[in-house]
């Protein structure tokens, strides 16, 4: 099941919910799913995304990603019109120089507006 999703998601190279999973996998219930993606995301597989729809969403990590901040933390792109989002893995975010005693763990970075299919 696991090699199976991995699949899927290195096939589409685009960003999945788990509603997208269960889409696909009409078989599989929706707490395994829930699971793999959990499991896949602790051992640093794939990183979430949390963009303007409000869904919790999921792409693969680029090879050599430690899902460390800023380093790994990347550009998403959440288009409004088809809902769909992009994962930028080479627009890195500056190292924010935050106020004394912020101690930054994670960052999420999302852009908003239209993709190319949808500004046309
Ligand atoms: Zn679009
Ligand atoms: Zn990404």
């Amino acid at each position: 099941m696991r090699m199976r999703i991995l699949l899927f998601m290195a096939e589409t190279k685009s960003v999945i919910s788990l509603s997208d999973l269960e889409e696909k996998f009409t078989h599989a219930d929706r707490t395994t799913l829930y699971r793999t993606l959990k499991t896949f995301l602790e051992h640093g597989l794939v990183h979430q995304i949390n963009d303007a729809s409000g869904i919790t969403k999921f792409a693969l990590c680029s090879e050599n990603c430690t899902c460390s901040y800023p380093d790994d933390v990347h550009v998403h792109f959440y288009c409004f019109s088809c809902e769909q989002t992009f994962c930028f893995p080479h627009l890195g975010i500056p190292n924010y120089d935050l106020p004394e005693n912020f101690t930054p763990s994670n960052g999420n970075f999302v852009i908003t507006g239209s993709c190319p299919s949808c500004s046309s």
